[in-house]
């Protein structure tokens, strides 16, 4: 940078600064934001495609910030991964998740996203039952979502954790299906309950005359190993027909709702028993 000459290193650094000051700071507000509770968990209902009811609910945090309201995961997520901040953040959506499905209904699950680096801490399956225990949720409630870049790093030992998880009864889903390198090769690896084929498969399949040429080969394959397939990301009546005639189990998406707060799940619940 130095060999740019002079106009161009000043220009340059600045902006630099910038940028490393807005990161220090949003990692400040992430710390502050923990330490006085200012997260919330939002959910989204898991469609059971076949009865046409909820199955479950997807757990995703959203960060209540007093100027800029709520923030979305996508934008925070990754900077509590750098600062290992997920761990504490992790521990306490899972914990606020199970407190909340168990007000539920029995027969509604939750699922929640674990980090990699979660997963990397030897105490994970002990974090996990000590949220079931101060909960009374029954493990077979409570579904984990992990990504393959779980699976990447530190196979052994966290193929370890999974299968102790998955021993006392917890689901393992297998999230953003088939937009990795290696997604086929893991299921081989770990016996996964559920794999959540990735929105970018659906809408790519909009209009197309392949439409659903993936989602039936990822279908079929689940079919064959024993692992409920759900579609992520659907949002119009199209794209739901083309999921369903491929045969796949679930879905998730705008369509049916987007993420919301607890009361309006509760909401929605009661009014699906009503009708
Ligand atoms: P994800 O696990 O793949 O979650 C699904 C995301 O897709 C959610 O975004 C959801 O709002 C969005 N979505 C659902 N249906 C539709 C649809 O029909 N169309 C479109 N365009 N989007 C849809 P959200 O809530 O912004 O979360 C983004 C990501 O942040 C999540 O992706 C997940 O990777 C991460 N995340 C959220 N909560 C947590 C958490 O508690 N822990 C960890 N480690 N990651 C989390
Ligand atoms: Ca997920
Ligand atoms: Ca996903
Ligand atoms: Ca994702």
């Amino acid at each position: 940078a130095k060999s740019a000459g002079r106009g161009t290193h000043c220009l340059f650094e600045p902006q630099m600064d910038e940028t490393a000051r807005e990161r220090t700071v949003l990692e400040r507000e992430l710390r502050e934001a923990l330490t006085f509770g200012r997260f919330e968990v939002h959910y989204q209902p898991l469609v059971d495609l076949d009865r046409n009811r909820i199955k479950g609910v997807e757990a995703l945090v959203r960060w209540r910030h007093p100027e800029r309201g709520l923030i979305s995961p996508a934008v925070f997520i990754p900077l509590a991964e750098e600062t290992g901040l997920i761990v504490p953040l992790g521990e306490w959506v899972l914990n606020q998740a199970c407190r909340d499905a168990a007000t539920l209904a029995d027969d509604i699950s939750v699922a929640v996203n674990v980090s990699a680096i979660q997963l990397r801490n030897r105490t994970f399956a002990q974090t996990v039952l000590m949220a079931l225990a101060a909960s009374g949720l029954k493990a077979t409630r409570l579904e984990l979502e992990i990504t393959e870049s779980v699976l990447l790093d530190d196979t052994e030992a966290n193929l370890e954790t999974l299968h102790t998880l998955r021993r006392l009864g917890v689901r393992i889903s297998m999230d953003d299906f088939g937009t990795g390198y290696s997604s086929i090769s893991y299921l081989r690896r770990f016996p996964f309950d559920k794999i959540k084929i990735d929105r970018s498969f659906v809408r790519d399949s909009a209009g197309r005359s392949d439409a659903g040429a993936i989602i039936r080969a990822i279908v079929g394959l689940g079919t064959s190993l024993g692992i409920t397939t759900l579609v992520e990301g659907v949002e119009t009546e199209d794209q739901l027909a083309t999921v369903r005639a491929e045969g796949a189990q679930e879905i998730q998406g705008y369509l049916f709702s987007p993420p919301r707060p607890l009361s309006e799940i509760n909401e929605m619940l009661f009014l699906a028993k009503a009708r």
